[in-house]
């Protein structure tokens, strides 16, 4: 038996400490200064964004274009950019609000996402003072548009596996190769491209349209998001200025897996602003919608789903609120003008790649059982693209797939809990004694499940570490079971404490987040207790399999809750509200 003995706040340190441990941040406690912004967002997305919804999905790139440089005038392009470079330099916390609305329109949100973020955030973090002169500015405004080039045909999850190589060539950098899958690359006038120089050292650069020797491949023609642009970079003896390598030859992944992790954050937020335009028209389809004489929203199963749906928006936003709230803490303490401050705000980033990677992962699936049960809800007419559920059935399900493959970001979450526990960051009790007591307050029953999976996901995980070491994550079955049951903590406890905190402050929708918080982990809990099994069956087997599924029962102590009648009460609300209740502005 150990006991942690990190005190401090950390990536992954919820695994091991009680519940509600460090404070956490939820969306009741935005400033009136972000609220601001996201009603400036929210009033840009219904007036320009959402009206112009099918011009922009048939890939009219002028009228992207147009939007971008009113996202701007909105004072919402450049929120991240530093004040010296033009840009608003502001928290995290309040981007996070802007991207949920932004996400409302899922081809402009992947456009806005991939200027403002992965486009742009390269060279805010790791630009010479020179290259964030020359190009912050007009990104800043939106004159100019960025995109980010990192995945090859070859090349993908395995993106280090890059062919595309760079030589120096007198005052210049020759490139050669290509890159596949760019986002905005019909738009866009600037590019950070990842090339190995001399074939060996992985660096990136800035290319912008006009260089000679670049030039694009055909538009894709995709599943969904059809109204941004997808197209392959072709570079054939590309000479770029010497000056316009970015950061540090050989520290190219450095760079472009850090901006990833700002992605993936950033991808969660918009995954929960379209779930809440599904939820709108999925509970006014169920109002309107009449079988066997009475409206569907009547019928036990259909209001299970919209409760569901409302539900997995409620956890996502904990979730989401909570991992933001920790980064932005950490990061926007850091001035822009103290010394190493793009390297110092890059470590918070690494600090909390499992938090990061898990809001990605959770919400991207959560959004696809939500796009999922919304066609349910609609039967047929969900199946019909002259119904709103099929368009962002398709268009949600490139979240499962870039910034990371989820399958690629549960490894990650895997890989650095196995790593934190193997340098003692992350001390796993590896017994079934001192199980936590249940508590008094409203949410007793579901903080003292969580604080039990806490405890099952420690013994498992201890025991299967324990019995293979660092050579688990070989075992890419055994280590997602890891990465699942992390995550569902992870999102229960969110829940948990945010509804807690509700009651507390005596919150409008207190009632109605505890009863979703209960039915969620009511639900979870289950899941947990099945992987927690079969990790101890991966790495175990005889007599000391059999002793340890014995232990695991001593974290049984849960009795389950009627979910029906919770959930019936959830739908209950939403139908009278029409929509995700708990706004914040
Ligand atoms: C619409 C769209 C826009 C995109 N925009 C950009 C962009 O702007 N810039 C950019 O650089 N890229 C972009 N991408 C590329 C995207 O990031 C990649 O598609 C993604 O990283 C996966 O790579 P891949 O498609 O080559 O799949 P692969 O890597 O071939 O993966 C295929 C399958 O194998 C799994 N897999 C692969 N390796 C492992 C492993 N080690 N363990 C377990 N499973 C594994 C994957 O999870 C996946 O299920 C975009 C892609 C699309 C479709």
């Amino acid at each position: 038996m150990s006991q942690n003995n990190k005190e401090q706040l950390g990536g992954g340190i919820f695994l091991v400490s009680p519940v509600g441990a460090f404070p956490q941040f939820t969306p009741e406690e935005l400033s009136d200064d972000a609220k601001a912004i996201g009603q400036a967002a929210r009033d840009f997305v219904e007036g320009e964004i959402l009206p112009n919804d099918s011009a922009i999905d048939k890939l009219d790139l002028e009228l992207s274009k147009k939007l971008i440089r009113m996202a701007w005038e909105t004072g919402l392009l450049s929120l991240e950019i530093p004040e010296e470079f033009e840009g608003m330099d502001l928290d995290k916390l309040t981007c996070l609000v802007v991207l949920e609305e932004v996400g409302r329109q899922a081809s402009f949100s992947v456009t806005y996402g991939a200027h403002t973020g992965i486009g742009t955030l390269p060279i805010v973090y790791f630009g010479t003072p020179e290259q964030k002169a020359a190009y912050l500015p007009k990104l800043a405004s939106g004159e100019w548009i960025a995109a980010y080039a990192l995945t090859e045909a070859g090349a993908g999850s395995d993106a280090m596996n890059a062919k595309t190589v760079a030589a120096l060539d007198g005052e210049h950098w020759i490139l050669n190769g290509s890159k596949m899958w760019i986002t905005n690359a019909g738009l866009a006038d600037v590019f950070v491209v990842f090339a190995k120089v001399d074939g060996k050292k992985f660096s990136a650069f800035i290319v912008e349209k006009t260089d000679p020797g670049f030039s694009l491949g055909a538009e894709e023609m995709k599943l969904g998001i059809k109204g941004s642009s997808t197209r392959a970079l072709i570079f054939e003896n590309c000479r770029i200025p010497k000056e316009r390598l970015l950061g540090r030859i050989g520290f190219g992944h450095r760079i472009a897996f850090g901006i990833l992790a700002i992605g993936r954050f950033k991808l969660g937020a918009g995954c929960n602003g379209i779930a809440k335009e599904v939820l709108k028209y999925t509970l006014k389809y169920a109002s309107e919608r009449v079988q066997f004489g009475k409206a569907i929203n009547n019928m036990g199963l259909i209001r299970q789903k919209l409760s569901d749906i409302a539900m997995r928006i409620y956890v996502a936003e904990s979730i989401n609120y909570r991992t933001v709230g920790y980064i932005n803490e950490q990061m926007h303490s850091i001035a822009w003008t103290e010394e190493n401050a793009a390297s110092r705000k890059m470590e918070v980033m690494e600090e909390f790649q499992i938090e990061a990677s898990l809001m990605k992962v959770w919400d991207s699936e959560a959004l696809g059982i939500i796009a999922d049960d919304s066609v349910q809800v609609f039967g047929g007419y969900g199946f019909s693209s002259e119904y709103p559920p099929e368009k962002i059935y398709r268009d949600n399900r490139i979240n499962r797939l870039f910034e990371g493959t989820n399958e690629i970001n549960r490894m990650i979450i895997a890989g650095q809990i196995f790593k934190k526990c193997g340098n003692e960051t992350l001390n796993l009790r590896n017994d079934a004694a001192d199980l936590p007591a249940m508590g008094t307050d409203c949410m007793a029953w579901a903080s003292h499940a969580v604080a039990l999976a806490k405890r099952r996901f420690q013994y498992s995980t201890a025991a299967a570490l324990g019995a293979i070491g660092q050579k688990l994550i070989e075992n890419q079955e055994a280590s997602a079971r890891v990465a699942d049951m992390a995550m569902e903590i992870y999102a229960m406890e969110s829940a948990v404490v945010r509804a807690s905190k509700m009651k507390t402050a005596s919150h409008r929708w207190s009632d109605f987040a505890c009863d979703m918080a209960n039915v969620f982990v009511n639900e979870t809990v289950g899941k947990i207790r099945n992987n927690a099994s079969i990790l101890l069956a991966e790495a175990l087997e005889g007599e000391s399999l059999q002793k340890a599924i014995k232990e695991l029962a001593a974290f049984d102590a849960f009795v389950p809750i009627s979910s029906a009648k919770l959930r019936d009460r959830v739908a209950g609300e939403l139908i009278e509200a029409g929509a995700y209740p708990i706004d914040q502005f």
